[in-house]
């Protein structure tokens, strides 16, 4: 069993700038990744809104940051974290053993819901896209579809339509579950179409690309065929905090409820990145909270 200052669980962004940051200031430092370092930016084509790094892809940025991070003497390890025990030291159990240390950053980060169709996730930057903010201006003066019926789903659907020819909203419902605000400026929206009572059966494609999706309508079962070059799906995320679950940290949708300075009510547990409450989930908000999280947890260190 190995013994750390600091314990990073997660291996995105905010996880491993958290690392980076407590190794540079001179504490003994391990990042735990259950899947992919670098996190789920690695699966986007191309990322154009990180500041100072344009036109790089989501897995060279997250090989680029590994790197940064263990240049500095982080160490990585492909494990699963299945618990942790608060404590002095804090325990962190893994599907390989056992680790511990005096703090630790939980920066687990939130996976999108995806639509659970064949072929989607081999469509990934190829017409289907999880995020309006990071990939709508692929889209410009072309046709989407978009699928929800939610707060963020408007919402991208507005974004879209300042970009995009034309937009077209699917959703399994008449009603929204939104703010009415954002529900009357959707339907002032001129560029803007409601598909209901609709769901996403199969995916139109052709030579490697999105070309449109079959929908099902959801009372009568017929189908029809909606042609577009790109579909964002926007049904909501849900954040990796279950094996966490009982330290009493979690709020509404399962979030840590923490606020941006990421400390918890616990004695050297922190939080970071997109399994936050928080209201924007992007590459510079999730540095942002690892570099937080590391000088809060350092600061607890000297303390
Ligand atoms: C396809 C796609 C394109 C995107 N494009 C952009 C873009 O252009 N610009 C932008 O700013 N943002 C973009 N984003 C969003 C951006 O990727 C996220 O906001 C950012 O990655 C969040 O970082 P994070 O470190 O908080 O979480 P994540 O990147 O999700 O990292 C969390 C890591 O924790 C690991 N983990 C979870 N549970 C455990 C456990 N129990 N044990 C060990 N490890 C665990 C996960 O495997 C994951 O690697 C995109 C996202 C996707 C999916």
């Amino acid at each position: 069993m190995a013994n750390y200052d600091v314990i990073v669980i997660g291996g995105g962004p905010a996880g491993l700038t958290a690392a980076l940051y407590c190794a540079r200031a001179g504490r003994k430092t391990l990042v735990l990744e259950k899947l992919n370092l670098g996190g789920q930016i690695t699966s986007a084509p191309l990322v154009e809104n990180y500041p100072g790094l344009p036109g790089m892809s989501g897995a060279e940025y997250g090989a680029a940051l590994t790197a940064q991070a263990e240049s500095f003497g982080v160490e990585t390890a492909y494990e699963e974290v299945t618990a942790l025990h608060p404590g002095s030291p804090i325990h962190v159990l893994t599907d390989a053993g056992e680790h511990t240390c005096r703090a630790a950053i939980l920066a687990v980060g939130a996976r999108h819901k995806t639509l659970g169709l064949e072929g989607e996730e081999d469509l990934v930057g190829a017409g289907i896209s999880y995020c309006a903010v990071c990939d709508g201006a692929f889209y410009e003066d072309r046709e989407v579809v978009i699928v929800g019926g939610g707060n963020s789903a408007l919402q991208e659907a507005l974004f879209l339509s300042k970009i995009c020819k034309k937009v077209t909203l699917v959703h399994r419902r008449g009603q929204f579950r939104a703010d009415e605000c954002l529900v009357q400026r959707f339907h002032a929206a001129e560029n803007i179409s409601f598909l209901y009572p609709y769901t996403v059966s199969s995916l139109v494609e052709e030579d490697g690309e999105v070309r449109g999706v079959k929908l099902r309508h959801v009372q009568n079962g017929s189908e029809r065929v909606e042609m577009t070059d790109g579909v964002f799906v926007a049904i909501g995320h849900e954040p990796e905090t279950e094996p966490f679950a009982a330290l009493g940290l979690c709020g509404e949708g399962g979030y840590f409820a923490v606020s941006e300075s990421t400390e918890t009510h616990i004695p050297g547990v922190f939080v970071a990145g997109d399994c936050r409450a928080k209201t924007v989930r992007q590459l510079t908000t999730a540095c942002g909270d690892g570099a937080v999280a590391a000088m809060a947890a350092c600061r607890y260190l000297e303390n």
